[in-house]
């Protein structure tokens, strides 16, 4: 049996993989501290024999007992909220937690697939993004803890890959939604169907004419596997392509949800990309991936999972404004 570390693994992606390679009949080994992940995303593995879960922040040393096939590291904070709370962990956990787990990596002889982010293209000048752009980053903007331990991360694993020979693999994930998004991470998915649920208007963040391109987690998890299971070494941009005004996705999520509130605007936070759509045309030819799911049956099928969410768990992550905090 293939044994397979996964950090973050409490986390939004990191749990949908946990599900992903049990099915697949590995065996694996879960890793998070929780800051911003949630066991209840993993709770229903527990009781598996091929399951087992080490409480460990992975800035620090990281010890595995036994062999390791592969290692996924997905441990991080993902959201501009997140970054703001707490920016030395997500300096750190991109640049020491990598260089952990890459040292892992290279002890144990594992494959390891690093998490990277269309955030490494900052507010791009190149539409839409290929895997060839370098990319726009402010590096002291609010964004930039994070922008920037994701570019470090793309060296270092690089410099693992070139001197050490170890095996790595880097995924550029653009903005991906579904179960278990957490509510109150400020992401505009969880944002806008939380606003629905609670009767409050829906937040704008600047004129809305903004873009993004979303795409279903079962799609990403599927691009991440196929990644993971290829022999390309150089970053994959991982997205849909399909990309839509933030206004226009407001009035998506009003019909969807049927609320009877409306659009209200706000300032637009520092450094917030103005387009993203990523560039697939790696992936479609190394991996033969692309996505399936349509943004309306993601949507519905995310709306069904954060209406199951009992009343007071709404109510304790009332949407929080941190404009303000960002303009800073
Ligand atoms: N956004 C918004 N209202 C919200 C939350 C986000 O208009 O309540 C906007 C945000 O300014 C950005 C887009 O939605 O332009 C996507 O934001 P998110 O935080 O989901 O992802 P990212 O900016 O990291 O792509």
């Amino acid at each position: 049996m293939k044994r397979i570390l996964i950090t973050g693994a409490a986390g939004f992606l990191g749990s949908h993989l946990c599900d992903r390679f049990i099915k697949e009949g590995f065996h694996v080994i879960a890793m998070d501290n929780l800051i911003t992940g949630d066991l209840k995303n993993i709770e229903h593995l527990f009781k598996l024999e091929n399951f087992e879960y080490y409480h460990h922040d992975v800035t620090k040393f990281v010890h595995v007992p036994g062999e390791l096939d592969y290692i996924l590291h997905f441990a991080s904070p993902a959201s501009p909220i997140d970054y703001l709370k707490i920016p030395i962990q997500t300096l750190k956990v991109g640049a020491l937690g990598t260089h952990n787990l890459l040292g892992l990596a290279k002890e144990k002889n594992a494959r390891i697939l690093i998490a990277s982010t269309s955030e490494i293209y900052g507010d791009p000048l190149v539409h839409p993004q290929t895997e060839e752009y370098y990319g726009n980053v402010n590096t002291i903007g609010p964004r930039g803890v994070y922008d920037e331990a994701k570019r470090f991360q793309e060296s270092i694993t690089m410099a693992y890959h070139r001197f050490h020979g170890v095996e790595t693999r880097i995924v550029r994930i653009f903005n991906t939604y579904g179960p278990r998004m957490r509510l109150n991470d400020g992401r505009v998915i969880p944002a806008f169907m939380g606003q629905a649920l609670r009767g409050e208007d829906l937040t704008v963040f600047g004129d809305g004419s903004q873009t993004r391109s979303f795409c279903y987690v079962d799609d990403e998890i599927e691009g991440i596997y196929r990644l993971l299971m290829s022999d390309y070494t150089l970053p994959v941009n991982i997205g849909n392509p399909h990309e839509i005004t933030i206004r226009d996705f407001a009035e998506e999520i009003i019909k969807l949800t049927g609320t009877t509130q409306k659009v209200i605007y706000k300032d637009l936070p520092q450094d917030d990309p103005m387009q993203r759509q990523p560039d697939i045309s790696k992936a479609k030819e190394i991996l033969g991936w692309e996505p399936k799911v349509g943004r309306e049956e993601g949507m519905r099928k995310t709306f069904e999972y954060f209406k199951t969410l009992s009343k007071e768990e709404l109510e304790r992550t009332e949407h929080r404004d941190f404009t303000k905090r960002n303009k800073k």
